[in-house]
């Protein structure tokens, strides 16, 4: 069930080929809003629009890669010149390679930080003029609670995630006088590809589903959310 009216909106959910990012993308769709479905792999966004088509909402797919400056560039101006605003990021694709600082190299780390903290200010830096224009929008950074309890293998990736709540903290003041709230959402484990690549073992009574994430998202969009801007919201079964 939908718990808020997202008509007349326009979201770009980046990750959205899969995982969490499909769950929101559907979500946000299935409240009204057009969906810009965002990733590199251009098949699993179309089939995310798709599945949100056959649903009776509108979204199309835009491949890019959110750690580029010229795609995020690309993305905004493609998704105003397809719906005329964007009133909504969902700033989802990340990476989480486990690996002990030993088995880490270079090129695993700054994939680690350019997906998960350079592509979240590329992306929140693009949208910020256009919502600054309109007078208003809502951006939500999805995090990790490895921000939280970054156990052996998820140093880089929980820093990084941690990152991502301070950085949401502080583009929330920045907004304020310009009506761009920004929060985060910071999941424990959600049954994706991803928690799977990492834990195959991993029980399945302690996963969430990507929806549960995917409604939190949702309801933080409301107009009663509005005051909790800023924070970072756990989601942890
Ligand atoms: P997933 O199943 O691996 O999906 C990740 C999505 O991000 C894919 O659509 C992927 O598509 C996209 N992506 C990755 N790098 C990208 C890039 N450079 N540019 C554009 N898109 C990119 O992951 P998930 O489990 O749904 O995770 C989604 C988010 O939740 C991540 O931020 C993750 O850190 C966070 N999270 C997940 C869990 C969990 O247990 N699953 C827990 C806490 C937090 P392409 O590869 O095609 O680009």
């Amino acid at each position: 069930m939908s718990t808020v009216d997202l008509r007349n909106n326009v979201a770009i959910v980046t990750g959205a080929g899969r995982g969490i990012g499909r769950a929101i993308a559907q979500r946000l769709a299935k409240s009204g809003a057009s969906v810009v479905a965002v990733a590199r792999t251009l098949s699993q966004i179309t089939e995310t629009c798709s599945l949100i088509k056959a649903n009776g909402g509108t979204a199309i797919p835009i491949a890019a890669d959110v750690t580029q400056e010229a795609d995020v560039s690309r993305l905004v101006e493609q998704t105003i010149a397809a719906f005329g605003r964007v009133d909504v990021l969902v700033n989802n694709a990340g990476v989480a390679p486990l690996m002990r600082i030993e088995q880490t190299s270079t090129d695993d780390f700054d994939t680690v930080i350019a997906t998960n903290v350079r592509a979240v200010f590329l992306c929140c830096r693009a949208v910020w003029a256009p919502m600054a224009k309109a007078g208003s929008g809502a951006i939500v950074n999805i995090s990790s609670v490895g921000a939280f309890d970054p156990f052996p293998g998820f140093a880089a990736y929980g820093a990084a995630k941690a990152f991502v709540n301070t950085y949401t903290k502080a583009l929330a003041a920045e907004g304020a006088e310009r009506n761009i709230r920004v929060y985060a959402v910071a999941p424990g484990a959600v049954e994706t590809t991803m928690l799977r690549g990492a834990f195959p073992d991993f029980p399945t009574d302690k996963v969430l589903a990507p929806d549960d994430v995917a409604a939190l998202v949702e309801a933080l969009l409301a107009p009663a959310c509005q005051h909790s801007c800023g924070q970072t919201v756990i989601i942890q079964k």
